[in-house]
């Protein structure tokens, strides 16, 4: 993870902070005002920015400093705890039907990581005792089935496959019935995505949607298009109701924008984080944790 602006920002804000016996206001105003440039420079919605320093200097306001604290101490703790919130408080496991297979349909443009994500959610469930299929619903981009084939090959996962003359929505319905007498619990349905969010896309998504009833949608995202992400988030969420976002590429986000405003833009959990191209970086994500990292 490489949020290094933001972190050298907040880590220069409450350095000044920290040993200050007492605070004024105007100290605890110059804080917020460096740390609303800090976020909006991140890449952070400018809307979730406002709330968010609004949100800190009415708790700062009414805060009771202990002794063994200083003011500014509890000004970071504050910023610490509002961060987490920020990006969804705790973490939020993938679902679980209690009538398996659990169906994971998997939306997102074309390029975010959709299908590496597919394969290493396979083999995170794999590592957990549980029983993949992967369906391959991409008929349109002429590598996606190979692609997927091939993931599917590396980890010993199973790929459904109708080739690319069978309309995905048939196919996501035959893999889906495929799965059950196979004895897989867990199946993920990996979609076509575009270049950009077009009607046609969304279209044959929702049907899919309508003809397999899934138990979780994932949106994958990549992280480093910071604000471009979460606008993508919006879009889709408005279409389809997700009922999870995955963050890829953190591993090149500079940024961390994507990561602090998709969850209070979208109200949708971030569930995963994806941090890499082997197909063993892959994370649930823990607000907790990334507010850690992010503070430094
Ligand atoms: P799709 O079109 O959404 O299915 O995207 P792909 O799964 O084919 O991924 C597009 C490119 O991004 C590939 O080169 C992947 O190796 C790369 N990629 C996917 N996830 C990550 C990640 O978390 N970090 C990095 N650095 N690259 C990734």
């Amino acid at each position: 993870m490489a949020f290094e602006g933001l972190t050298t920002r907040l880590q220069s804000v409450f350095g000044k902070l920290r040993g200050k016996g007492k605070l004024s206001e105007d100290d605890v105003n110059e804080a917020m005002r460096e740390v609303r440039l800090a976020l909006l420079e991140a890449d952070v919605n400018f809307k979730v920015v406002k709330d968010f320093i609004a949100k800190v200097k009415e708790k700062a306001v009414g805060a009771e400093v202990q002794e063994s604290f200083t003011p500014g101490m509890v000004v970071v703790d504050i910023v610490h705890k509002e961060l987490i919130e920020l990006m969804g408080g705790t973490q939020v496991k993938l679902a679980k039907s209690n009538r398996p297979p659990t169906i994971v349909l998997m939306a997102g443009l074309q390029g975010a990581g959709k299908t590496t994500l597919t394969g290493k959610l396979a083999k995170m469930l794999q590592s957990q005792n549980h029983k993949p299929l992967l369906i391959a619903g991409d008929i349109y981009r002429p590598a996606a089935i190979k692609q997927l084939e091939v993931l599917g090959g590396q980890i010993g996962v199973p790929v459904f496959t109708l080739g690319d003359k069978v309309s995905p929505v048939e196919i996501a319905r035959r893999g889906v019935e495929h799965a059950k007498e196979q004895g897989n619990d867990y199946v993920l349905i990996d979609t076509a995505g575009r270049l950009q969010i077009d009607e046609a896309l969304m279209e044959e998504i929702k049907h899919i949607h309508e003809a397999v009833k899934p138990d979780e949608v994932l949106l994958v995202v990549d992280a480093m298009t910071g604000q471009e992400a979460v606008n993508v988030a919006k879009s889709f969420h408005e279409q389809l109701a997700l009922t999870g976002v995955v963050l890829t590429k953190l591993d090149g986000d500079t940024r961390g924008g994507a990561a602090l405003s998709v969850k209070a833009v979208t109200g949708c959990p971030i569930k995963f984080a994806s941090t890499g191209e082997k197909i063993d970086q892959l994370e649930a994500f823990h607000p907790d944790r990334m507010a850690s990292r992010i503070l430094g």
